[in-house]
């Protein structure tokens, strides 16, 4: 079985871990992905990080935002430390409740950091110089956007304004045709 970084294996009673692990309140944790591999008739759990391609806690990931459901942004990541992935991995991006708009909008391709796990699910922050949306269209026309201010871009060809978490290096990108609204 292939565990993520922050994933419970097993408690600290039933086995005896061996590998890459932390032990908390008497919990074996994955520090990073890793094959496990259970022993049951020896009560031993390996543990063994997978090297190439794959996220920890701490990572810097670039990922694309599929769609917003708050309180989350849902994002497919593609690349963490500039190594394309051995398999797709998701990730959520908490989007505040209380604020009108969010940091990223659908189709935002975002460089994030990887704060912890759930439900093996990667959450990622954008709070951090340097983290943000790296690309991106207008989420209403598929237009090109151009940078206002900061965090704050307006689209070309709706002329919509919109609010986002804008990386330093961020460039505009464009759908081929302009989406006709109804
Ligand atoms: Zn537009």
């Amino acid at each position: 079985m292939i565990a993520i970084p922050g994933e419970k294996l097993g408690v600290i009673e039933a086995f005896e871990p061996k590998g890459d692990f932390i032990i908390k309140d008497g919990n074996i944790y994955a520090t990073r992905l890793s094959e496990v591999k259970v022993d049951k008739k020896h009560k031993i759990i390996e543990i063994k990080p997978i090297r190439k391609g794959f996220v920890s806690v701490g990572d810097t990931v670039v990922g694309r935002v599929d769609y917003i459901q708050r309180p989350f942004a849902f994002v497919t990541i593609v690349s963490a430390l500039n190594e394309d992935l051995a398999a797709d991995m998701k990730g959520m991006i908490y989007v505040d409740p209380e604020y009108d708009y969010a940091p990223v909008i659908e189709g935002s391709i975002v460089r994030a950091k990887v704060i912890g796990t759930s439900a093996g699910i990667l959450m990622l922050s954008l709070d951090e110089p340097g983290l943000g949306v790296l690309e991106s269209y207008c989420n209403y026309c598929g237009g090109p956007l151009v940078v206002r201010g900061r965090n704050s871009a307006r689209c070309i060809w709706c002329g919509r304004v919109l609010r986002l978490r804008l990386a330093p290096d961020f460039k505009s990108k464009a759908l081929p045709h302009r989406v006709i609204l109804e």
